[in-house]
């Protein structure tokens, strides 16, 4: 059984992460999607909130999973016997902090838990949460960048539209 886990904020999932997701879910018997609640991150949606809409999101693809966690990563990996980490590439700009994380992942795992690296499929690889939450602040379309739950639940957290 090949198990991997997909972390990240999902603040919230877009069309980019689905499309990991669902790339993943072809490679792995199994994968959990985790939303990591960083204290220090300031985000616009709670952990439930995140899950819930991940959840609804994700609900068609059988073997994926949703799941929250709120210390190092590695220390999920170690609670669920998981060394397999999924994380997306969009642009070189992403490239320094995710092979930073990977690193430091590999050296506190004694090096077990190993990252893996989907690059973005090119339409969606303009696609972030923070821009997502930009463009829904000021009542601009996101009905191209993540699914139509997701949009009204912005809007309705930015009163607009
Ligand atoms: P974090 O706050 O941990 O960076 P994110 O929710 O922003 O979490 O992203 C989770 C992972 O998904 C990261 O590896 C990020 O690079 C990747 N990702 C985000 N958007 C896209 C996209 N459009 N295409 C491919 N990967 C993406």
């Amino acid at each position: 059984m090949k198990t991997a886990i997909y972390p990240g904020s999902f603040d919230p999932v877009t069309f980019g992460h689905l499309d990991i997701i669902r790339r993943a879910a072809r490679m792995f018997h199994r994968v959990t999607v985790v939303v990591m609640n960083n204290a220090s991150k300031h985000t616009l949606f709670s952990v439930d909130e995140r899950v819930k809409m991940l959840q609804n999101a994700v609900s068609e693809i059988k073997n994926v999973s949703v799941d929250a966690h709120d210390s190092l990563l590695i220390d999920y990996c170690k609670e669920k016997r998981v060394r397999i980490v999924i994380r997306g590439l969009r642009a070189v700009t992403d490239f320094e902090y995710e092979l930073q994380i990977a690193q430091t992942n590999k050296a506190l795992s004694q090096g077990k838990v190993d990252t893996v690296f989907l690059t973005t499929s090119l339409r969606y690889a303009y696609v972030s949460s923070s821009m997502v939450k930009e463009v829904a602040h000021f009542g601009g379309d996101v009905s191209k960048l993540v699914p139509e739950d997701i949009a009204h639940a912005l809007y309705l957290k930015n009163n607009t539209r």
